[in-house]
C-alpha cells in the first residue's frame, strides 16, 4: 500500500474579490454570499472524512463572517492570511502592504485565536516587498510561489534578470 500526501487548501473570500475589484452590483457581490454557503459544505465534508485543511480569509472576510471563521478554527483547520480586501500586492506600495498585512494579522487573530503563520497573495502574485514582510512578521510559510507542486522550497529575494542574459 502506498501512502500519499496531499494539502488541501481553500479561499474563503466572502464579497472581498469583487469589492476590491469594483464589481460591487448585487449580482457580484451575490457570488460572494455563496461563500459561507459553499464554506460549510466544505467543513462538513472535510469532517466526514476527518480531514484537515488551510482555509486562507482576507481580513475583510474574517469582519463579515466571525463566525464562519471561528467555525473553521473550532474544528481544527488552519486558517491563512489571505489580504485585507483581497487586493493585489503589486498595486500597493511598501507602505500600503505593510498596513494590509498587519490588519489582517490583526483581525484573524482576534477573531480565531490564532496568529496565522501562512500567507496566501490574493492575486497569487507577489511584490518585492511580499517575503521581507512576511519574514518580518514572523510568517512560516508563503503560498503564492509556483516554483514547485509539492516540494516546499525557499522562497529568494533578488533575483535579477534580462531579456538578453541569463536569470540570475
Ligand atoms: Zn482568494
Amino acid at each position: 500500500m502506498s501512502e500519499i500526501c496531499i494539502a488541501l487548501t481553500f479561499d474563503f473570500d466572502g464579497m472581498s474579490n469583487w469589492i476590491a475589484n469594483g464589481a460591487t452590483s448585487p449580482s457580484m457581490v451575490s457570488r460572494g454570499e455563496f461563500g459561507p454557503i459553499g464554506l460549510l459544505r466544505i467543513l462538513d465534508l472535510l469532517d466526514r472524512h476527518d480531514l484537515p485543511g488551510t482555509f486562507f480569509v482576507p481580513g475583510h472576510t474574517a469582519l463579515a463572517f466571525p463566525d464562519h471563521c471561528r467555525e473553521i478554527a473550532a474544528a481544527g483547520h488552519e486558517i491563512g492570511h489571505h489580504g485585507w480586501v483581497h487586493e493585489n500586492p503589486v498595486r500597493l506600495t511598501p507602505e500600503q502592504e505593510r498596513d494590509v498585512l498587519q490588519r489582517g494579522l490583526t483581525v484573524l487573530e482576534e477573531t480565531t485565536g490564532t496568529r496565522p503563520v501562512g500567507y496566501r497573495s490574493p492575486a497569487w502574485d507577489i511584490s518585492p516587498a511580499t517575503i521581507p514582510l512576511l519574514i518580518e512578521h514572523g510568517f512560516l510559510y508563503d503560498s503564492s510561489l509556483m516554483g514547485d507542486d509539492f516540494s516546499p522550497y525557499w522562497a529568494r529575494v533578488g533575483d535579477r534578470w534580462t531579456q538578453d542574459g541569463p536569470y540570475v
